[in-house]
């Protein structure tokens, strides 16, 4: 309910597709679709409680700080609900209303809306002091947008703020349709009975907003279901927001129906992590087989070789810890990897690594045909005639040195990944960490700091243990503490060493989980390298993990194979 206040309202805020916007239009007052992007959540963070997801702060931030003379919410969750609460108590809004959202389309339900259309223009009415005009209304009303024919990609789950839909737009070579709770909004046009009387409009105005594509709050089998046996549908991207339970069951239902690629992006509604979600994009839709590959043609083929001069292939790894390159000859031969740490600029490091491993080759630049980056830092790094997600190229590694392999673990210098790959060795699934450190080789380097040991050191004594200590923390801060505690009760090195290693064995179950891996599991990255952590992982997922010979170069080879497949095919 508003506080009443004699305020004017010229521009009102709303965050809902489902929300009736022209019914603003109605009171003279304009409907803003309110977007808001924030790296600093601050201001919310004191008047809210700090569990809320990233967009309930940035909502919070935006009407805090003045954005809205009114702000009409949707009450689809408890996040939603608080933050209405909070702006409300501040007074920073003078016109500040949640409408009371059901969750089907039902007779019922249209009738309840009705109810809440009808009582948010006697709210506008009186906050205005202006009479509700029908036809302002009706003219406001969308045209409901017709899909473009073909094949689409689609957008189910939380909004996308501009950024992340113009990233998934300029990686994708096919249309994106919107159908997250603020995708296309039209549901014009208003029929004629509709507009012969204000009580008419808003009964049509109310069936015609329930029955708009779905979003997750909503009963939503049949949409679902259609989407799913949609045969121009090529892939889903499923976007949730962290520290948001809600869209786990609509994404797992909707996982069980489609029969092509799907995939959850995560987003914390801040600019912070544009640079994992940038790859979980790239990688879809390279899973999606849509980026556009040179075909591989014996002309160019011959013209990129150029007369058998240029032979060799390779793969530069810009990884937050190590930078790696390998070079494979035509035969997909490794002739020589490098593994080096990556400094504070990462295409110094690059150069370095990719001269080295030139001379362990015994050749020149100009021997090369074809370079791929992949990595953290591939497009920061400039170098290369291509550049592929790690995603894709640890799949292309891994494939090519154990065929048997279902399920790659990639656990590097701060992230992890799981990697479900069908018998061809194409990407199937991926989940990835998110920005915390638990569970990576940056959680390990700092408990081997604590434990006065070196990384190797570590990584060798986690097999040789004899009481299980669980720790009760995954998180690095917490767990440094823990650690100390330990040390101070005399616990033996080894035992608590395999405390941590079944620590971040478990944190990366948990993402097998999610790809819903399945044996051969290989391993791959730098932390492959610790016996304790395979060990632990193996136990945990009952299943032996292999590893291969140099697991760090895993994704540099798999660059450097995409490189020779660009030219020679595979
Ligand atoms: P990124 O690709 O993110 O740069 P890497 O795959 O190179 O990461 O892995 C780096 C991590 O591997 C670091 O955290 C490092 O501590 C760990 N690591 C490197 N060598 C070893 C080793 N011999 N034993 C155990 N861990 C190792």
């Amino acid at each position: 309910m508003p506080e009443s206040t004699s305020s004017p309202l010229t521009n009102c805020g709303y965050a809902c597709k489902y929300t009736p916007s022209a019914l603003f239009a109605g009171c003279g007052v304009n409907a803003v679709r309110e977007v808001c992007e924030t790296s600093d959540t601050s201001p919310a963070d004191a008047a809210l409680h700090p569990n809320l997801c990233g967009y309930a702060k940035a909502l919070a931030c935006s009407g805090l700080g003045g954005a809205f003379d009114g702000l009409v919410l949707t009450n689809c969750c408890d996040s939603l609900r608080r933050c209405a609460d909070a702006l409300r108590r501040s007074g920073s809004v003078p016109f500040m209303y949640l409408i009371d959202l059901p969750r089907c389309a039902d007779e019922c339900a249209v009738d309840l809306y009705a109810a809440q259309l009808r009582k948010l223009t006697r709210a506008l009415e009186e906050h205005t002091g202006r009479p509700f005009d029908l036809a302002a209304a009706v003219a406001a009303v969308g045209e409901r947008p017709a899909p473009a024919p073909g094949p689409y990609l689609a957008v189910v789950g939380a909004r996308l703020e501009p950024s992340l839909r113009a990233a998934i737009e300029s990686h994708s070579p096919v249309p994106v349709r919107d159908l997250t709770c603020m995708g296309a909004e039209g549901v014009g046009p208003v029929p004629d009975e509709a507009r012969q009387s204000t009580d008419a409009f808003i009964g049509w105005y109310a069936r015609a907003l329930l029955s708009q594509e779905s979003c997750t709050r909503m009963t939503a089998g049949n949409d679902r279901r259609r989407l799913a046996l949609d045969p121009d549908l090529t892939g889903v991207i499923y976007h949730g927001l962290k520290f948001c339970d809600f869209y786990s069951y609509d994404y797992q239902t909707l996982a069980s129906q489609v029969t092509v690629p799907i995939t959850r992006l995560e987003t914390d509604w801040t600019s912070q992590d544009s640079g994992q979600t940038l790859t979980r994009i790239e990688a879809l839709i390279e899973g999606l087989g849509l980026t556009a590959r040179p075909a591989p043609a014996s002309d160019a083929e011959e013209a990129r070789m150029d007369n058998g001069r240029k032979c060799y292939f390779a793969g530069i790894d810009s990884g937050s810890t190590s930078t790696d390159v390998a070079i494979i000859d035509r035969d997909a031969t490794l002739v020589a990897h490098v593994v080096r740490a990556t400094g504070a600029r990462a295409i110094d490091s690059a150069e370095a690594a990719l001269s080295d491993a030139l001379s362990q080759a015994g050749i020149s630049k100009d021997e090369l045909a074809y370079t791929v980056s992949t990595g953290y830092g591939r497009t920061g790094i400039g170098i290369g005639d291509a550049q592929v997600t790690e995603i894709t190229c640890h799949a292309r590694g891994a494939h090519h040195l154990d065929p048997q392999a279902r399920t790659i673990i990639d656990i590097g210098g701060q992230d992890s990944k799981a990697i479900r790959m069908d018998e061809e060795g194409a990407v199937v699934s991926f989940a990835m960490n998110d920005k915390c450190a638990a569970g990576t080789g940056r959680f390990l380097e700092a408990m081997a700091r604590i434990l006065e040991l070196s990384v190797d050191e570590l990584a060798q004594m986690g097999t040789d243990w004899d009481e299980d200590i669980t720790l009760s923390t995954m998180c690095t801060v917490f767990a440094e503490s823990e650690v100390v505690s330990l040390i101070a009760q005399n616990k033996k090195t080894a035992d608590i060493v395999h405390g941590l290693d079944a620590s971040v064995a478990s944190k990366t179950a948990g993402l097998v989980q999610r790809v819903h891996g399945e044996p051969e599991y290989l391993m791959t990255g730098g932390v492959a390298q610790n016996a304790g952590v395979v060990a632990a992982l193996a136990a945990k997922l009952g299943s032996p993990v292999r590893v291969p010979p140099d697991p760090q170069v895993c994704g540099a080879l798999g660059a450097a194979l995409i490189a020779r497949d660009r030219v020679v095919g595979q």
